[in-house]
């Protein structure tokens, strides 16, 4: 509960009998990876484990950057493992993904605040799964244009920056980073590179009003994305900022519809939906094949 809020019903999964679940976790806990399904206390671990899919968490599982609704650890931290890539690749190919998402908590302590490990880990993935579709989902890289760059040119099939919340609310809900920062990233990335989708999310129920959110939809479409989540913000531990606002499913529904109608191709929007959720099924629906 947030604020003495109760949880909705709606919230509450229930958790699939049997299944796949254990074995996906103790596999990628043996290869000695991280993900951020777990590291995030992502509510749809169970439904993405069970179908024996996850989304990779490289760098480490401690960040630089401290969001206030974001349960991966801060600093500090070492360098990055240099087999990382490789064993991202080999557990990606073990697993059968034929869509693999790389995200990496945020590293302004990195020369190159981290492009070359996502450069790495798109080449490594290329060679040992040349079938399967990349989707990373990038950190601000600080603002450096070059860092990006680098990862546009490794080709990633789709290119993810989560714009998290509206503009009004990034000093409360991430102080260190910066909502025209992150615009850029997604517009820098969509001129660079116009074949591939560019993508966001958003989380509700951190205090937004809907003229915050319409403008936010503005600002993405305006920035050049095309590709679109839109989930319930969770509180994850009493430490974290409270839940101002639960939504029901019609109303993410009713989101999912007004973001199709300014135009953006792919809408993922539900209470549960978060940017890597069905990730494949969505950049299917935007390059069917
Ligand atoms: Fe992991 Fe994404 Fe599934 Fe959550 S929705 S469990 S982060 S793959
Ligand atoms: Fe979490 Fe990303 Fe913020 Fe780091 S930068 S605290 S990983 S949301």
């Amino acid at each position: 509960c947030s604020r003495g809020l109760h949880k909705p019903d709606w919230l509450r999964r229930r958790l699939p009998v049997g299944g796949n679940c254990e074995q996906t976790r103790a596999f990628l806990a043996r290869k000695g990876l991280c993900t951020v399904c777990e590291e995030a206390r992502c509510p749809n671990r169970w439904e993405c484990f069970s179908r024996r899919t996850a989304t990779f968490m490289i760098m480490g599982r401690r960040c630089t950057r401290n969001c206030r609704f974001c349960s991966v650890l801060n600093g500090p931290l070492g360098p990055p493992d240099p087999e990382e890539p490789v064993r991202v690749a080999g557990a990606a190919r073990e697993m059968g993904l034929r869509h693999v998402v790389v995200t990496s908590v945020t590293r302004d302590d990195l020369r190159d605040q981290g492009a070359g490990c996502f450069v790495q880990t798109i080449r490594e993935i290329r060679r040992q799964l040349p079938q399967a579709s990349v989707e990373v989902l990038l950190p601000d890289f600080g603002g450096s244009t070059t860092c990006l760059q680098q990862v546009v040119d490794a080709g990633p099939d789709v290119l993810n920056h989560n714009i998290e919340t509206v503009a009004g609310l990034y000093q409360r809900v991430r102080p260190e980073a910066n909502y025209r920062r992150s615009l850029n990233v997604l517009a820098e990335a969509a001129a660079a590179r116009p074949d591939m989708p560019v993508k966001s999310g958003i989380m509700l129920g951190l205090g937004e009003n809907r003229t915050a959110v319409v403008r936010t939809l503005s600002d993405l479409l305006a920035a050049g994305c095309s590709m679109l989540t839109i989930g319930q913000y969770l509180q994850p531990t009493p430490r974290h900022l409270p839940v101002e606002e639960y939504f029901t499913p019609d109303i993410f529904e009713g989101w999912r519809q007004c973001a199709l109608d300014a135009g953006f191709a792919a809408v993922a929007s539900g209470p549960l939906v978060r940017s890597s959720y069905r990730a494949r099924e969505m950049f299917m629906r935007v390059y069917p094949s």
